[in-house]
């Protein structure tokens, strides 16, 4: 049996889409009562692997490194230090800050991992690494990662 594969001799029409979706996803267990934490108390949640003792910030069920199921909940004091940041000056439709912005790593105290965010109240040409930061939450509170507006230098 042969197949007959149409040969294309023309030029491939080519389209341009612009997409935009909107659309719904659970944050599963683990991942609201991290949210909710944020929404309802204001407190930075991290989790702790029964095995090697690591703390994640944001949380997750799992430990990547035991595979052990993580349940211990710590509270955080939500202060840190910037381990890595970038400055953003491009403009992307989905991204809820006016640029220029930074966006930054942020080692909670008591974390093990780093946590991505913007940074706010921050002099673009100053940012140093290791500055010590705070998180800043808006008044009105949805359940969402950007209830924490930024993190600002600590005094
Ligand atoms: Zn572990």
């Amino acid at each position: 049996m042969s197949h007959n594969i149409p040969e294309i001799s023309e030029e491939p029409v080519i389209a341009e889409v612009v997409s935009h979706s909107n659309f719904q996803v659970s944050v599963g267990a683990t991942g609201t009562k991290f949210l909710k934490e944020i929404r309802d108390n204001k407190t930075i949640m991290g989790i702790k692997c029964p095995s090697c003792k690591k703390v994640y910030v944001p949380p997750r069920s799992h430990c990547p490194i035991c595979f052990d199921r993580m349940s211990e909940w710590v509270a955080l004091s939500g202060k840190g230090s910037l381990t890595s940041y970038t400055i953003v000056r491009y403009p992307e439709p989905y991204m809820p800050k006016k640029t220029p912005y930074a966006y930054g790593i942020i080692q909670l105290d008591g974390a093990d991992t780093g946590m991505a965010h913007f940074l706010g109240e921050v002099d673009l040409d100053k940012i140093e690494i290791g500055v010590r930061l705070e998180p800043v939450f808006k008044e009105e509170r949805e359940g969402s990662i950007l209830d924490i507006d930024y993190f600002k230098p600590s005094s």
